[in-house]
């Protein structure tokens, strides 16, 4: 499949918790639209991590968003009020914007301590008849980054010989280095290459341009915001415009990582607020990509042009289609390592490609980023994507540009003793190995330590 959407726009706190469940409503509204004549009432039943942290994340007002048949793309944040005005006041929710139904929080929406058994993140949607008969429903995974699976794509994922064969393919490091090098491309060139047989070039091109502008007006509305506190029970205030004003007279000769932590803080606490941003390639890890895009465009100038605004997005998907291909992107599956590691690893290649490494050090600085990321726990404070992971983004944009540089600094003639693959592979295998505790459910790391404090 394309790997465009490694990047999508979508609205915070979070990737698996709400940009993936809002999808699952609105697939939902699609599966059902037959039966639309008989539909009473909707139920919502969210388990394991959508449930332990679902409330912080806004599961619950994703799938009320989704149901009402709207998309993560096209949500405004009066389009939100008045649904959740229509939810909660009315008690109604207008399925797929095409029939208004009695729907009652309290009754509708379940949130169960188990997990369901294909993946962490899983819920059930129901519709009933005005008998109560149930007339259908149909579970969902969300597996990380906004994408999500039903039940049955899980058990039985498509074989290789169902999908269309592809002139270029690589499932791996070693195979995208390898067509590098049988087609003398550079990765955003092979990864264009590979677009390619997906899009026109100029969708690409244009999705890409696309997605850098969001980027840079989430930036702006968080380093900008007039709100000064952030939704949730924590009350954290924004931090962003604070930094920003401080910009102007800082003379310190480590400037730009105040400036690198700023861009990331910004784009995290919009995130945070429920804002428009891109996940990249989740939401809990939006900012770290675009930090680095933002710290290039500062230190190049003019130099940091369409093109190269281009190459690093095509390198940066190409990257993190391999975690996401061998791996995994969502923190409830692998631990935060999948989350801030994999959108530091696919920066920190993206940026050595712009700065002009070869092949071999472009994927030399994707797994120093990720090898210095292991064994990182997801431990939301509350279930809200705000303590640790706003800062935590300026961590994953400052070891990015730190592994791009030790990358390029390496000497040629040595091999690297790790290679991308198989960091990877160890990311996986940590991520399976560590505890549920701390993997996106609130119940072990700094979310209980705060707990016992407060
Ligand atoms: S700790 Fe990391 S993986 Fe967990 S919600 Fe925060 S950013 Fe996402």
């Amino acid at each position: 499949m394309s790997n465009l959407s490694i990047f999508k726009i979508g609205v915070g706190p979070s990737s698996s918790h709400t940009v993936g469940p809002m999808l699952a409503s609105n697939l939902f509204c699609g599966l059902v639209d037959k039966q639309l004549g008989d539909i009473a009432r909707v139920k919502i039943e969210l388990y394991g991590s959508l449930s332990l942290t679902g409330k912080g994340h806004l599961t619950d007002v994703a799938c009320i968003i989704g149901l009402n048949g709207i998309r993560a793309k096209d949500l405004t944040i009066s389009l939100k009020e008045s649904i959740l005005k229509l939810a909660y006041q009315d008690k109604k929710i207008y399925f797929n914007q095409k029939k208004m139904i009695d729907f009652d929080y309290e009754r509708d929406v379940i949130f169960y301590k188990d997990f369901l058994p294909l993946h962490e993140n899983g819920m059930k949607l129901s519709i009933f008849d005005a008998s109560e008969t149930l007339i259908i429903s149909q579970v969902y995974y969300s597996i990380g980054g906004g994408f999500v699976a039903t039940e049955e794509e899980l058990q039985n994922p498509k074989k290789e010989n169902d999908s269309k064969k592809l002139d270029l393919e690589f499932n791996n490091a070693k195979e995208l280095l390898e067509l590098c090098s049988k087609y003398n491309k550079t990765i955003a060139e092979l990864s264009l290459a590979y677009e390619e047989q997906f899009h026109s070039t100029d969708e690409i091109k244009r999705y890409c341009l696309d997605i850098w502008s969001v980027m840079q007006d989430s930036y702006y509305n968080g380093a900008n915001a007039k709100e000064s506190i952030l939704p949730g029970s924590l009350k954290l205030k924004r931090r962003a415009p604070y930094l920003a004003s401080l910009q102007a007279k800082n003379s310190d000769p480590l400037a730009m990582v105040d400036l690198i932590s700023l861009y990331a803080i910004a784009i995290a606490e919009e995130n945070a607020a429920g804002g428009r941003v891109v996940t990249a390639p989740t939401n809990g890890a939006c900012a770290v990509v675009p930090a680095v895009m933002l710290y290039l465009k500062s230190y190049l100038g003019k130099k940091f042009n369409e093109k190269s605004i281009i190459d690093f997005l095509l390198t940066a998907m190409a990257i993190g289609s391999l975690y996401k291909k061998n791996a995994s992107i969502s923190g409830a599956e692998a631990g935060c390592q999948a989350e801030i590691g994999s959108a530091s690893s696919m920066a920190a290649a993206a940026a050595a490609q712009i700065l002009g490494a070869n092949n071999a050090r472009v994927a030399t600085a994707a797994e120093i980023a990720m090898e210095h990321h292991l064994g990182l726990t997801c431990d939301p404070v509350d279930g809200l994507v705000q303590i640790p992971c706003i800062e935590r983004n300026a961590f994953g944009a400052l070891k990015a540009i730190s592994a791009a540089r030790m990358a390029m600094d390496r000497d040629e003639m040595s091999t690297p003793r790790v290679g991308l693959d198989e960091v990877i592979a160890t990311m996986y295998q940590t991520g399976k190995d560590m505890d549920t505790r701390y993997k996106e459910t609130a119940l072990g790391g700094l979310a209980l330590t705060l707990k016992s404090y407060c």
